[in-house]
């Protein structure tokens, strides 16, 4: 799309720093790095205003508990999964 000369390399890198960056936790030079990646990487820039958002909505927000026949499908859902073996990936051979 438009960032085509982006190195999008950086964006994992960018990644595991963008919930620092939006919490104000970044140094100087490391909000400079973050804030020039987001304004070359239409991608990450999308990302980190969808976190942004999320986290205000979520600050705004009151819990709420769950409905209860909702909350007793996902404790059962839940129980299962944790309780299910582990799928191997691949059978083994025979003969
Ligand atoms: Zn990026």
């Amino acid at each position: 799309m438009a960032c085509r000369e982006h190195d999008h390399r950086r964006c994992l890198e960018l990644s595991r720093r963008i919930s620092a960056y939006l919490d104000g936790e970044l140094d100087a030079s490391e909000r400079r790095a973050v804030e020039e990646h987001l304004a070359a990487c239409l991608a990450c820039a999308c990302c980190a205003a969808t976190l942004k958002r999320t986290v205000e909505l979520c600050r705004r927000a009151a819990p709420q508990p769950l409905p209860e026949p909702f909350a007793r499908r996902l404790d059962g859902l839940l129980a299962r999964l944790l309780a299910a073996p582990r799928v191997p990936k691949s059978r083994p051979r025979r003969g």
